[in-house]
């Protein structure tokens, strides 16, 4: 390793690495502090450089489902490093870990899966399936049916059509997003947006109802898809009202128009089923997964093509030539060793079982401590899922004054603690995705410290507001 001799690993950290989501002049000043150098990790807890340890309750960023330290995985990308580090996937090259790994995910994805295509992000793999639209609508002569709609609060990452797809503004200013031809319908959030007195049923049907409008409004003919989480994720952790999917999936249907399921966090068992598509009844066209498919191990995703989609592209193949769309490290063969390690973990632990049994009392525990707190305006999640979500006024849910930022406060409160448990960007929400193999005492602990955070929070703000 070349070290500059000069400069501790803070300052070269400082000086050299643009970090994502991160204010610049704050981080570049000091006045966020050193950054924290993660060192090490263990099952479901991570050190860092100053001998801190943490409980790490979002599993990284809801990826680490398997929890750190898994030598398991580790030799696995071993023995493919020393065995074949890289070849590419063009023009019918393959390895064996990856049609292993491929002919496993077409035999367990939701929907009709048929093929799977691979990227190295959520962020891309989404890109891909926009692009899936576009081609198979090309092909069917239906040139204009390109449209594609997406929730507000969704979060599909942040190129330049998955960053367009997600549905929060701050991801947009300054970046010239939204892309044209990419539209927003309602957050599926029940709290937020339901009128009074409205049932879950009624507002979903309600929801669908605006969908509807939304696609007449535009013309069917210009719809291609509709992309979504099963469960909202970045944007407030928030499971489906009751008839959601079914309501949507009605309305989608009688327009001709596809379903991605993003799966990128509900994946691999973190609500507790294999995937949230099969919790929710969801039969999707397309399918997106990353995280939780290598546990973070190692960059990898995919963009998994159902027969109603695939069939039409083989079918037009002699037509239009070669599929013309992919990436050097598409499939890449360290990583599809990783995925298989990784899954085959998943399976012999089955740890979407764990995680419904684990997550019944997690959400049992959430609600126990916090629904009756006076800053808590919805406890809600679902598996190993789960928010908090503050508000000034529990009866009027008014929010706090954002200047206060309570989520971030009380975020740090609980590291400060030694749990990282995460304020979400939107909203002051506090937000859960531990690892899935933490025990039932790790969760009493993990949601014990985060009460004791906001309580704490709590103490600081009525003192703040005595004159
Ligand atoms: N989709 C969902 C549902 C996600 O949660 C994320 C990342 N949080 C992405 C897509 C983007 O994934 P990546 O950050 O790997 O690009």
């Amino acid at each position: 390793m070349s070290m500059n001799e000069t400069k501790s690993i803070a300052e070269m950290d400082r000086s050299s690495v643009l970090h994502p989501f991160t204010q610049l002049k704050e981080f570049a000043s000091g006045k966020m502090g050193d950054p924290t150098i993660v060192t090490g990790g263990k099952g479901i807890r991570i050190h860092d450089a100053r001998g801190h340890s943490y409980i790490d309750g979002f599993a990284g960023l809801y990826c680490v489902n398997i929890g750190y330290g898994r030598t398991e995985v580790a030799e696995a990308i071993a023995r493919q490093a020393y065995k074949l580090a890289y070849y590419h996937t063009y023009a019918a090259h393959t390895t064996e870990e990856l049609a292993i790994l491929s002919d496993r995910l077409v035999r367990m994805a939701p929907g009709k899966p048929s093929k799977v295509f691979y990227g190295l992000s959520g962020s891309d793999a989404n890109e891909t399936q926009a692009k899936l639209v576009w081609y198979y609508n090309n092909l069917r002569g239906l040139p204009k049916k390109k449209k594609i709609i997406s929730r507000e609060c969704g979060y599909h990452g942040c190129s330049v059509i998955s960053g367009s797809m997600t549905g929060m503004s701050f991801y947009h200013d300054h970046m010239d997003l939204p892309f044209p031809g990419i539209l927003h319908t309602g957050t599926p959030h029940h709290y937020w947006g339901a009128e009074p007195g409205e049932t879950e049923e009624a507002f979903s049907r309600r929801r669908a109802d605006e969908l509807e409008k939304l696609i007449l409004r535009e013309g069917p003919e210009t719809v291609g898809a509709f992309i979504a989480e099963p469960v909202l994720g970045t944007g407030g952790i928030t499971p489906p009202p009751a008839g959601y999917w079914r309501e949507i999936q009605a309305v989608l249907r009688r327009y001709d128009v596809l379903l991605i399921a993003d799966e990128v966090i509900c994946g691999f068992g973190r609500t507790g089923a294999d995937f949230g598509s099969t919790l929710y009844g969801m039969d999707p066209d397309l399918v997106t997964v990353a995280k939780g498919l290598t546990s973070g191990y190692v960059p990898l995703s995919a963009a998994i093509v159902g027969e109603r989609v695939y069939d039409v592209m083989e079918e037009a193949a002699d037509r239009v030539g070669a599929f013309s769309h992919g990436y050097t490290y598409s499939g890449h063969p360290i990583a599809a060793a990783a995925a298989n390690a990784v899954l085959d973990i998943v399976e012999k632990e089955k740890l979407s079982e764990r995680a419904r049994s684990i997550g019944l009392h997690f959400q049992r525990r959430l609600k126990e401590r916090f629904a009756q707190l006076e800053i808590v305006g919805e406890v809600r999640g679902v598996g190993l899922l789960g928010a908090v979500e503050f508000v000034a006024d529990r009866q009027t849910k008014r929010r706090f004054d954002p200047q206060l930022k309570i989520g971030a406060r009380v975020s740090k409160a609980a590291r400060d603690r030694g749990l990282i448990a995460r304020a979400m960007p939107h909203g002051d929400i506090l937000g859960f995705a531990p690892p899935l193999v933490v025990s039932e005492s790790e969760i009493d602990e993990i949601v014990d410290l985060a009460y004791r955070a906001t309580k704490q929070v709590m103490d600081e703000l009525a003192k703040e507001s005595t004159p």
